[in-house]
C-alpha cells in the first residue's frame, strides 16, 4: 500500500472567484494568532546539502532548530486549496515521461480549476496567501507566517530512511484515475517510522535514500500568523487549515513516506481588530487566550468541521490521527522489478 492517496476533486463545484479589492488591507479583520507546533512522530527539516555526513536539521542564526515560515504557509495553502477549494496553482499539465514523451495533461483539467491569472478573478487560496509566478510576486497575499522556533528539542539518532522517491516523477502528483486527474496527494500518518540499517544504492553508488538526524517526538516550536482584512469567511477557511480537527494532524517536512513529519497544531492566543466597525464604539483589538480563542475556532471552523464531501472525507481519511496504517514498505517488491536501477545494494 502506497504512504499517500489522493483527495479526490469535486468538479462539479468550482472555486468561487472574486475580485482583489484594494480596500480589503484597511477593512476587515485584522490580528495576529500564536500557535504551538507539537511534533507527533521525529520530524525533519534542512536545507543541508547532500553528503555522508547525517543532514542537520534547519538551524537560524542563533543556533535555534525552526521550521521556515514559508514551508509552514505551502502547508497551510495546499489545505486552503483542497478544501477553498482553490485554484491548481502549481499544475502546469506538462510532464515528460521515461519512455512515452511529453505528455500535455492540460486538457485533463477542467479550464474552471485552472490556475488564478486575473486579479478580479481569484479564488480563496490566491485572496489569503497571494500569487505568486516563478520568482515574481503578483500579489501578497493577507496571511503573513513566521518562522516556527523551537522551544523544546528531544533528540533522535541519525536515521536512514526508506528509498523516499518514486522512479516515475510524472506520476509523482497528478495521477490520472480513469482519464480524470485523481486529486491532491497526501502522506498518511504512519504509526511507527520506517528506516534502513545504510545507504541504499544503484550500482552505479547513486544514492537513493537519505541519512539525516530529525528531532523526535514531543519537540515544539512557537509561531505566529499575522492576517489582514479578511472577511468572516476568509477567516473560517484560514482557522479551519491551521486547526483542522480533532483527530487529524498535518504532515510537513522531510521523508513524509518514511512516516516522519506528523505534527499537532493548537492554538495559544489570537490578538484581533475588527476595522469594519472602526467608526463604532469599541473597535478596539481584542485579545483571546487559549479557552476564549478554542471556542471561537470551534464556532469559526465548523462550517468545514461539519461538511460532508468526497473531498472533505478523504482528507479526514488520510490524515486521521491517531493513524490506522502502520508502516510503509515502500517501494515494494513490484518496484524492484520494474525500475531498471535495479538491483540495489545495502552498502
Ligand atoms: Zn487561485
Amino acid at each position: 500500500m502506497n504512504p499517500y492517496d489522493f483527495v479526490p476533486v469535486d468538479w462539479e463545484h468550482p472555486p468561487v472567484l472574486r475580485p482583489l479589492v484594494e480596500h480589503h488591507n484597511l477593512n476587515g479583520l485584522h490580528g495576529t494568532i500564536e500557535c504551538k507546533i507539537t511534533a507527533e512522530t521525529p520530524i525533519f527539516i534542512s536545507n543541508d546539502p547532500d553528503s555522508n555526513k547525517p543532514k542537520k536539521f534547519l538551524q537560524n542564526s542563533q543556533g535555534e532548530y525552526f521550521i521556515q515560515g514559508s514551508s509552514l504557509k505551502g502547508m497551510l495553502r495546499s489545505v486552503v486549496e483542497t478544501v477553498g477549494p482553490g485554484c491548481w496553482v502549481l499544475f502546469d499539465g506538462t510532464y515528460k515521461g521515461e519512455d512515452d514523451g511529453e505528455k500535455d495533461y492540460n486538457r485533463k483539467l477542467p479550464r474552471n480549476f485552472s490556475k488564478c491569472d486575473n486579479p478580479d478573478k481569484l479564488c480563496p487560496a490566491c485572496l489569503l496567501f497571494g500569487i505568486v509566478n516563478g520568482d515574481k510576486v503578483h500579489y501578497q497575499g493577507r496571511v503573513g507566517v513566521d518562522d516556527a522556533i523551537c522551544t523544546n528539542a528531544v533528540p533522535h539518532e541519525p536515521i536512514y530512511t526508506i528509498i523516499l522517491s518514486n522512479p516515475k516523477p510524472r506520476h509523482e502528483i497528478w495521477y490520472l484515475d480513469h482519464d480524470k486527474l485523481a486529486g491532491r496527494k497526501y502522506y498518511f500518518h504512519q504509526q511507527e517510522i520506517s528506516t534502513l540499517s545504510g545507504w541504499k544504492t544503484t550500482r552505479e553508488g547513486k544514492k537513493l535514500n537519505q541519512y539525516l538526524t530529525p528531532l523526535n517526538g514531543g519537540s515544539t516550536f512557537l509561531f505566529k500568523v499575522s492576517f489582514k482584512g479578511l472577511d468572516n469567511e476568509e477567516l473560517s477557511l484560514l482557522l479551519y487549515a491551521l486547526f483542522l480537527e480533532e483527530n487529524m494532524r498535518h504532515k510537513i517536512g522531510y521523508a513524509k513516506p518514511a512516516g516522519l513529519g506528523s505534527v499537532k497544531i493548537e492554538p495559544v492566543s489570537m490578538k484581533m481588530t475588527d476595522f469594519r466597525s472602526r467608526y463604532k464604539v469599541g473597535a478596539e483589538s481584542q485579545v483571546f487566550d487559549a479557552n476564549k480563542l478554542t471556542d471561537y475556532i470551534n464556532e469559526m471552523a465548523a462550517v468545514y468541521r461539519n461538511k460532508n464531501s468526497i473531498t472533505m472525507e478523504a482528507l479526514r481519511r488520510i490524515w486521521r490521527w491517531p493513524p490506522d496504517y502502520q508502516r510503509c514498505s515502500y517501494p515494494d517488491r513490484e518496484w524492484f522489478d520494474k525500475n531498471s536501477m535495479a538491483p540495489i545494494s545495502e552498502t
